[in-house]
């Protein structure tokens, strides 16, 4: 069920299966999987997942091209609640591993919070990252474009790009290297750093080879309407015409809450095994926080991975949870 702050506070003295910290398209894939296997779980979730800027997922078997993020996350929440999950609105702020169980402290409510403490016996972090963007004066410029046509993800939306002029923007020489691998969708490549950041003379010998611009103007804002950018200002007034960007800047990775336990990670990416086992027993880690392609198909199968591997550790040790039969008189 959706809990309430009340209701939350009553779960206090449960120990859950399993506590889920991110709804997104992996929490709820390992959620609906997990209530199928009569695991208790809980899903706890603070909202603007990332992929709720998924305008539109043109690369999801089975869903027709124009689905959005959000309908994903709407239609995998009810899914997951049919199946009597529990689900909160409410934003981890630390994980405790007490031995047996893991003590999470939750915040409820942003104004005038309370907080509770509440326990499973696994952890599955399914709480994703968040891709840093452009810092413009006005961040609305920049929120009017992302995820239309100033994308985040080349995986996700190279094919969109094909043939365009597109702008690639990056924080440092390295997160420009996304250009080489965009050449292979478009030749007409411009790439800004914003006057942020020194390039190397080996990589400007590289992109004249390729043929791709370097622009390292300060920039002022994009230009567009109805949500698509058509080309970006700089500071100097200089309108340069685009059909799309790319952003590649790096993200944040939402992990603080595990800073109390010792795991293992790559760069901001919890390692796993290939059932999403991290380098503790109990806890499991799902969809983009994970090493492994950020994508809500891989998203969704981790999660089915994590909580199949949970459900045969839990049987393992119980044996069954069906009810006894009744023996005949
Ligand atoms: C613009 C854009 C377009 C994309 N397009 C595509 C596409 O076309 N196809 C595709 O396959 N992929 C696409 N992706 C990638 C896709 O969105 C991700 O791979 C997917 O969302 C990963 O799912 P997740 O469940 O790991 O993370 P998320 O969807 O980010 O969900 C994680 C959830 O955890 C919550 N959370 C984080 N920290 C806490 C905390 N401490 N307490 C409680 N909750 C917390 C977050 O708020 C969020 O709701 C796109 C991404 C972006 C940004």
């Amino acid at each position: 069920m959706q809990l309430s702050k009340q209701q939350a506070e009553q779960r206090t003295d449960q120990v859950y299966d399993v506590l889920v910290v991110g709804g997104g398209p992996a929490g709820l894939s390992a959620g609906i999987y997990l209530q199928r296997y009569l695991l208790s779980t809980l899903i706890v979730d603070k909202g603007k997942a990332r992929s709720l800027w998924m305008q539109e997922m043109h690369n999801y078997l089975g869903l027709p091209p124009d689905s959005s993020g959000r309908d994903l996350l709407k239609q995998g929440k009810a899914h997951y609640l049919s199946l009597d999950g529990d689900y909160l609105n409410a934003f981890v702020e630390e994980a405790t591993d007490e031995g047996e169980t893991f003590a999470l402290r939750v915040r409820i409510g942003r104004n005038n919070p309370s907080y509770v403490t509440l326990r499973s016996r696994y952890l599955i972090a399914a709480s994703g990252i968040i891709d840093n963007l452009p810092t413009f004066t006005d961040m609305q410029n920049v929120y009017d474009y992302a995820g239309y046509n100033l994308h985040v993800c080349l995986i996700c939306d190279g094919y969109e790009m094909q043939g365009q002029r597109v702008g690639v923007f990056g924080r440092n020489e390295g997160s420009l290297e996304v250009a080489f691998s965009l050449g292979w969708f478009t030749s007409d490549i411009t790439l800004f750093t914003g006057g942020a950041f020194d390039v190397s003379d080996g990589f400007r010998d590289r992109l004249r080879t390729h043929g791709y611009r370097l622009e390292e103007r300060p920039l002022h804002r994009f230009v567009g309407e109805n949500h698509i950018m058509s080309g970006v200002e700089l500071r100097d007034g200089t309108l340069i015409p685009l059909d799309a960007g790319l952003v590649s800047m790096g993200s944040k990775y939402h992990a603080d809450y595990l800073n109390g336990i010792d795991l293992e990670y790559k760069g901001g990416n919890l390692v796993t095994d290939g059932m999403n086992r991290t380098s503790h027993p109990r806890i499991f880690a799902v969809g983009d926080l994970k090493v492994g392609l950020n994508q809500v198909i891989v998203a969704a199968a981790d999660g089915a991975l994590a909580a199949t591997q949970i459900w045969r550790d839990i049987r393992r040790q119980e044996g069954s949870r069906a009810p006894a039969k009744q023996s005949a008189a």
